[in-house]
């Protein structure tokens, strides 16, 4: 699929992900920040779970290591491909460790402690059947 039918895709859910850029910076996860906690969180909250002031949206990363993941064999929902694969991802960027769907291309590669990177793009549809963009961590492309 070329970029520009890409641009066309809208994200599954908003508010989770940045989209695949138009200036080649890499895609991130967005998650909130407590400023007087110095605390991230994954998904964001409206208030701080400690100290209950607001959390600001931020990048909580696009770069970590597989914590654990599993391969699904059963018939899957949403149009993703059969298989696929999901699991946990430390962030190095926030220290957080969340879960996501992992690159079914490459389903092979995949092991604890693999350095992923973040990667969005079509995959499965939106429950409705039209297609739309999703985050899913890739192996680590080596420079
Ligand atoms: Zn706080």
């Amino acid at each position: 699929m070329n970029k520009k039918m890409e641009n066309e895709i809208p994200p599954f859910i908003s508010g989770v992900f940045t989209l695949p850029s138009y200036d080649k910076m890499a895609p991130t996860m967005l998650g909130g920040f407590c400023k007087v906690c110095n605390r991230y969180y994954f998904p964001k909250p409206v208030y701080c779970r400690t100290c209950l002031e607001q959390v600001e949206l931020t990048s909580v990363g696009s770069e970590g290591s597989i914590y654990s993941y599993t391969v699904i064999r059963t018939k899957p929902p949403l149009g993703l491909p059969q298989p696929y694969a999901v699991g946990y991802i430390d962030l190095e960027e926030s220290r957080l460790r969340i879960f996501c769907l992992l690159d079914p291309t490459a389903i092979d590669q995949l092991q604890v402690g693999l350095p992923v990177s973040l990667r969005v793009g079509p995959l499965g549809h939106d429950g409705t059947g039209a297609s739309c963009l999703r985050p899913y961590f890739s192996p680590r492309r080596r420079n």
